[in-house]
C-alpha cells in the first residue's frame, strides 16, 4: 500500500501542520475545510512557516514554493476521491466525525487509509461510522506538527496490519518517529501525560506550591522543557479537562477525577494562552501566575 497522496479534514491548527508536513515531503495534498476562513488562514500559516525555515535554511525557497504547489485546498468532500489516504483532523467531537465519515467514504477509492488525529475518541467506535474498519486507524500528530518529531499511531480493534505498516511509512517520511498504542482511552502520551498535569493542578489546590514553584520544580527537577502548568496553559485547560473525563469515564477509575481546580478555571473561562489567561497572565510582556 504506498502512500502518494493524501487529503486532511480540517484546516486547523493541526490541519494545516499536517497538510503542510505533507507537502514538504513531496506528497500531493487536499486540505478541505468547511470554513472558507479557515482555508485562508491555514495557506498564510503554512506559507509563514515555510518562510521560517527557509531563512533557517532547512529548506530552499524553491522547495516553499513546490511544496505550496503542491497543497490544494477546498471545501468540497468529493476532492478527496483520489487519495491514498484521508487524514481527518476536524473539530474534537465525535458526532462531528461520524458525520463526516458517513459522507466521505462513498466518496474514497476503495482500498484508501482513513485515519483521525483525535486526541481521545475511541479509534474503534469511530471506525464504526465507516464503511472500512480495517483501514481505519489513529494517526496522532502533536502541536506544532512541523516541530513535534512523535506520531502516536493507534490499532482500533479492527484495524489491519497493512494499514499500520502503510500509516509507518508515511510517518518516517514526514520525517516522524512512531509509537504504537492499542485503543484505550488517552492511548499512550495523554493517559500519562494528563494525569500528571492533573496532580500539579491539585497541588496546586491543595496549596502544596504556588504557580511558580510547581513548575520550577517539575522543569529543573526532572527536566522537562515547560513545567505542567504551563504546558496545561499552552494545550487549553478546556482541551486537558476534556481529556481527564474520558480517562476517568472510559477506564472509570477515580485516580483519573478531573481536578475541582481545573473545572473552575474552564468555568471562568480562563482556558490558557489561547483567551490569555489560565493558570498565567499573558496581558503583560512576560507571562505572570495569574493568582
Ligand atoms: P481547530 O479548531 O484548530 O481546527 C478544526 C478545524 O475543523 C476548523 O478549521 C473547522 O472549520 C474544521 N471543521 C469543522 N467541521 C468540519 C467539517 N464538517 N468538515 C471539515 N472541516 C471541519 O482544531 P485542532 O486543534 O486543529 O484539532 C483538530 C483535531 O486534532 C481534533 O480532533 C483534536 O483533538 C486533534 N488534536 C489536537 C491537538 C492540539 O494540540 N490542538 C493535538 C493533537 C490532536
Amino acid at each position: 500500500m504506498e502512500i502518494a497522496s493524501v487529503g486532511v479534514i480540517g484546516a486547523g491548527q493541526m490541519g494545516n501542520g499536517i497538510a503542510q508536513v505533507c507537502a514538504v515531503s513531496g506528497l500531493a495534498v487536499t486540505l478541505v475545510d468547511v470554513n472558507e476562513a479557515a482555508l485562508e488562514k491555514a495557506r498564510a500559516t503554512m506559507a509563514k512557516n515555510l518562510d521560517r525555515q527557509v531563512a533557517k535554511g532547512t529548506i530552499q525557497a524553491a522547495d516553499k514554493e513546490a511544496a505550496l504547489g503542491r497543497i490544494a485546498a477546498g471545501t468540497d468532500m468529493a476532492a478527496l476521491g483520489g487519495c491514498d489516504i484521508v487524514i481527518e483532523a476536524a473539530t474534537e467531537r465525535e458526532e462531528l466525525k461520524r458525520k463526516i465519515f458517513e459522507g466521505l467514504c462513498p466518496k474514497l477509492k476503495p482500498g484508501a487509509i482513513l485515519a483521525s488525529n483525535t486526541s481521545s475518541i475511541s479509534i474503534t467506535r469511530l471506525a464504526t461510522a465507516t464503511d472500512r474498519p480495517g483501514r481505519f486507524i489513529g494517526m496522532h500528530f502533536f502541536n506544532p506538527v512541523p516541530v513535534m518529531k512523535l506520531v502516536e499511531v493507534i490499532r482500533g480493534i479492527a484495524t489491519e496490519e497493512a494499514a499500520v505498516q502503510a500509516v509507518e511509512v508515511l510517518a518516517k517520511r514526514l520525517g516522524k518517529t512512531v509509537a504504537t498504542a492499542e485503543d484505550y482511552p488517552g492511548f499512550i502520551v495523554n493517559r500519562i501525560l494528563m494525569p500528571m498535569i492533573n496532580e500539579a493542578i491539585t497541588t496546586l489546590q491543595e496549596g502544596v506550591g504556588d504557580v511558580t514553584s510547581i513548575d520550577t520544580a517539575m522543569k529543573l527537577g526532572t527536566n522537562q522543557p515547560m513545567g505542567p502548568l504551563e504546558l496545561a496553559d499552552f494545550i487549553g485547560l478546556d482541551t486537558c479537562l476534556a481529556i481527564m473525563r474520558v480517562l476517568h469515564e472510559g477506564l472509570g477509575d477515580s485516580k483519573y477525577r478531573p481536578s475541582p481546580l481545573l473545572v473552575k478555571y474552564v468555568d471562568a473561562g480562563w482556558l490558557g494562552r489561547k483567551t490569555g489567561k489560565g493558570f498565567y497572565d499573558y496581558s503583560g510582556e512576560t507571562p505572570k501566575p495569574a493568582r
